[in-house]
Parts: structure tokens; C-alpha cells; sequence
């Protein structure tokens, strides 16, 4: 159903991103790896690996001529993007009365323009298509707040704000766009977290345990294989919030 098509995944290097460009491959998908400090020749090969190809293209999503130019590259190379995924991301945590002006503009620049940078840019093309799969990253963060994450959790709100008005704008051109809301998974941004932090989330978690990066790659492909959901939330978070 997927096989053929062309996904473009942003900050696929590793973890989730990196979960979502193998789970993609699996399906048949070619793949547009969108990579900021650098990506491994094993990442790469274990997506060939699937009998697929993989184009690293480097670059800042916060940067909206640079992401013109992702989009740009991935069409030239690939004829086509049917699928985004803007799963690019950062936090820069700390509490509000102590954060800098830097720490707020930096995590904004990146989890939300960069996703509107890269959704205007892909939109342009998918709309003279009429056709298209755009899956945004959100965060559990972003519906219901963090202590020290005053950032993060108003770019992921923002997210899902702007995937519902996306989705309303590109309906009508065969164009679906939703989000998934990841809990808390097991990468590199939940390493930095202390034992005893990982503890009390755990106890907060219906089922106890993290999700691994693979739970949320599953749920872009399901969205991708669904053409009548948009606008949504995908919650992915072991029943820690149920909305
Ligand atoms: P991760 O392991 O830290 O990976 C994030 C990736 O994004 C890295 O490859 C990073 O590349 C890339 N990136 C950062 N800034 C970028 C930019 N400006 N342009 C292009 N790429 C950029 O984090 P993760 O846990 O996989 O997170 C992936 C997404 O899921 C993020 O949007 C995150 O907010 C979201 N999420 C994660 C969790 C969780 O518990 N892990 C929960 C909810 C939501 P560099 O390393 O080169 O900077």
C-alpha cells in the first residue's frame, strides 16, 4: 500500500526520527533522511537494507530557505514527497522565573517554525499534486504542561494547533495532516533524565514503562495508511493522559 512511495522524516539520524525513516523503509517507502549534525553509514545502510533507497540531505529545519531547499532536493531526486514526517526536535529545559530569552527562542525556532518551514514549503508542492501525508510531532507535554518545560510545552501546543488548521486548509486538496503525541520514549532526549525522575514517570504511567521509539513509528505508518483521519491527535503514551 505505502510501497514506492517517497517519505521525507526531519531529524532522522536517531531515535524516533531514526525508528520512524526504518519503519517507513519496511513498507517499501524511499527515503529522504533529513539530518542537522551528521547521520551514520549504519543508519543508512539498515534502511537500504529494506531493498529501498535513502537520500541524507543536511540541514536546519528553523531555517526557512534551508528548508525550501530539503523539500527542493527531495523532489529533484525522488520526483515526489508524499510523505512528511516533522518529528525534528529539541528541549532546553528549565523553569520559567529561570529561563533565558535564548533557551524559549531556540526550542520555539526549531519544534515550531521549523515544522510550519517545512510544512509550507512540502504543502506548495503537495497541493499542485493533490495529494498528500503530512505527520507532525507533537508531545504529552504539549497538552497538559511540564514543570521547566514552559518551551517546549508551547511548541508542541502550537503543533497541534497548527495541525488542525493545516488540516483544515488542505483537506479539500486530498491533503491529510495530523499529529502524534508521544509519552515519554526511550531516546536520547530521556536519557539526560535521573533514575529516580524516570521512577516517579513511570509510577505516573498506567502501564508502567517507557515506549520505545517504535511505538511512535508504528503510529506514522498507520496514519500514512489511513486516508479519512485528519486534524488529529494520536495520543502514543501508555494511558498517561487519556483525552
Ligand atoms: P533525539 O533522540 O534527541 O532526536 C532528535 C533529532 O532531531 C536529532 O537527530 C537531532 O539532530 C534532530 N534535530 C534537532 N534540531 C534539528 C534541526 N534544527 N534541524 C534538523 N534536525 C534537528 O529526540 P527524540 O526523542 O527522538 O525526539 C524526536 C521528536 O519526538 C522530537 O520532536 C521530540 O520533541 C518528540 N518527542 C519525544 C519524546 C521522548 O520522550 N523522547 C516525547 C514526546 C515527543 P542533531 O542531534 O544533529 O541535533
Amino acid at each position: 500500500m505505502l510501497k514506492g512511495k517517497t517519505v521525507l522524516v526531519t531529524g532522522a539520524a536517531k531515535g524516533i526520527g531514526k525508528a520512524i525513516a526504518v519503519a517507513f523503509a519496511k513498507e517499501g517507502c524511499n527515503i529522504a533522511l533529513n539530518y542537522r549534525s551528521g547521520v551514520s553509514d549504519e543508519v543508512i545502510a539498515e534502511i537500504k537494507s529494506h531493498g529501498v533507497e535513502c537520500f541524507p540531505i543536511q540541514g536546519d529545519v528553523s531555517d526557512f530557505a534551508k528548508s525550501k531547499e530539503i523539500v527542493d532536493t527531495t523532489v529533484e531526486r525522488f520526483g515526489s514527497i508524499d510523505i512528511l514526517v516533522n518529528n525534528a526536535g529539541i528541549t532546553k529545559d528549565g523553569l520559567l522565573i529561570r529561563m533565558t530569552e535564548e533557551n524559549y527562542d531556540s526550542v520555539l525556532d526549531i519544534n515550531l517554525k521549523g515544522t510550519f518551514n517545512m510544512t509550507r514549503h512540502t504543502a506548495t508542492y503537495m497541493v499542485k499534486e493533490r495529494k498528500g501525508t503530512i505527520i507532525n510531532i507533537s508531545s504529552v507535554v504539549g497538552a497538559m504542561g511540564n514543570i521547566g518545560q514552559v518551551n517546549y510545552a508551547a511548541s508542541k501546543a502550537g503543533v497541534i494547533g497548527m495541525t488542525k488548521a493545516v488540516a483544515r486548509e488542505l483537506a479539500s486538496r486530498n491533503i491529510t495532516c495530523n499529529a502524534i503525541a508521544p509519552g515519554f520514549i526511550e531516546t536520547d532526549m530521556t536519557a539526560v533524565l535521573k533514575e529516580d525522575i524516570v521512577k516517579q514517570l513511570e509510577d505516573q504511567i498506567p502501564m508502567k514503562k517507557l515506549g520505545k521509539p517504535e511505538d511512535i513509528a508504528q503510529t506514522a505508518v498507520f496514519l500514512a495508511k489511513s486516508h479519512y483521519i485528519t486534524g488529529q491527535v494520536i495520543h502514543v503514551n501508555g494511558g498517561m493522559i487519556m483525552c
